[in-house]
């Protein structure tokens, strides 16, 4: 699709966001953390409580058979949405978020997995909720006399995505699990998963936290080879709260989080069927191009601009850079100005940015700084009008 065609597309969807044309004295800038709702994913939800809402798997009565067989067929949704290539094997399972799903495959499934002596590998400068709930599990084994050595995830700064040679070197017959992330949530870099199945081996579970790149680019659990995935669907256009673990169920005991589990969030569920829906429809690989042009667009604005420092990979700021893309992210800070200032005074202009520690692992950036993340319904138009305040801060 020709450059034109592609801000023609992102203005029709623009049109679909009722929060977004309902304010159009605001920028909403902050995609990364919760993204705003299509129509049609506002219409799921009324439908289903106007018409179906019971719980799941406790009635015989036809609301909750509708609200069962939604889950079933959201599950089925989820798999088609990663390209899951055996949903045979696999299963879904909901949860309210990345972080409370990452912390079910620690506490839930790693403990009882891992063996005196073994190894994992922890990717320490990405989000927090992909570094602690990891060194949690290997606490609780060790408190019952398990011992599990941590190996840090070597980055390479050249290209700001993991260093999958000195992984290589790195991982031991011992290394039975391995976190990494799809995208980065601070420097928007794809952190190109694919390359990790090689570098440990046939054997290692590798799980990925693709909370920044489920409805943002194409998902494909195929080429990345990995056993779990974890995403949030309020990152992914559905309802606050929502999200689900991926489990290829092929390493390893099958993922079943222990004990009983209550109601689910079957408004959330419904919503998220929505969401993936709608993706689909728009394109993942669409909304890709159009907000990583944003980005650059962004990217390429700052480096005008002396007083400010965008955050991450020099080289992935180089105009056609060869070794990176920033996927609808950008962060980056003001020589004098503090970066939650910054985030009151953007906000003073009607942009709603991220303004703090952005929550990353102890390996990660110690200043805090303001974070821009863009979706489908961002405009150049936004884009340009934030560099414009930005060099009036200059
Ligand atoms: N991982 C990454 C990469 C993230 O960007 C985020 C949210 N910013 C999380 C995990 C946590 O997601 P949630 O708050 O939805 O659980």
């Amino acid at each position: 699709m020709a450059e034109e065609d592609l801000a023609a597309w992102s203005s029709a969807l623009r049109a679909e966001f009722p929060i977004v044309t309902g304010h159009p004295g605001l920028a909403y800038l902050d995609s990364a953390a919760t993204a705003q709702k299509p129509r049609a994913v506002l219409e799921a939800v009324q439908e289903y409580l106007t018409t179906s809402n019971a719980n799941a798997g406790r009635g015989t009565y036809p609301w909750a058979n509708r609200t069962t067989n939604l889950i079933e067929e959201t599950r089925g949704r989820v798999k088609a949405f990663l390209g899951d290539p055996d949903p045979d094997a696999s299963s879904v399972h909901f949860v309210s978020g990345t972080t409370e799903g990452l912390r079910l495959v620690a506490l839930d499934w790693l403990t009882h997995e891992l063996r005196d002596g073994d190894e994992i590998v922890v990717p320490f400068a990405d989000h927090e909720a992909n570094v602690s709930p990891w060194l949690e599990a290997v606490a609780a084994l060790d408190r019952r006399g398990t011992r599990v050595t941590v190996r840090e995830m070597p980055y390479q700064l050249s290209s700001g995505d993991y260093d999958a040679d000195r992984l290589a070197g790195l991982v031991s017959a011992r290394t039975r699990f391995v976190a990494v992330t799809h995208v980065h949530h601070v420097y928007g870099g794809d952190m190109n998963v694919h390359r990790i199945r090689r570098a440990v081996g046939p054997d290692a579970v590798i799980c990925m936290d693709a909370a920044q790149s489920v409805g943002h680019l194409p998902v494909s659990l195929e080429a990345l080879d990995v056993d779990f995935a974890v995403f949030s669907g309020h990152k992914a256009l559905a309802l606050p709260g929502s999200g689900a673990v991926w489990s290829r169920g092929v390493r390893g005991a099958p993922f079943a989080p222990r004990g009983w589990s209550g109601t689910p969030n079957t408004v959330g569920i419904a919503s998220l069927g929505a969401a993936l829906d709608w993706l689909d429809r728009a394109g993942p690989a669409r909304i890709g191009r159009w907000t990583v042009e944003l980005a650059a667009r962004l990217t390429d604005g700052l480096r005008t601009l002396a007083p400010y420092e965008v955050v991450g990979c020099q080289l992935s700021l180089a105009e056609g850079s060869p070794v990176q893309q920033r996927h609808g992210i950008v962060t980056f800070r003001h020589r004098d100005i503090d970066a939650a200032d910054l985030g009151f005074i953007l906000f003073s202009h009607g942009f709603m940015v991220r303004a703090d520690g952005l929550c990353q692992g102890r390996a990660g950036e110690n200043r805090s700084s303001v974070r821009v993340s863009l979706h489908a319904y961002n405009s150049r138009h936004e884009v340009d009008r934030l560099l414009e305040v930005l060099a009036e801060l200059s």
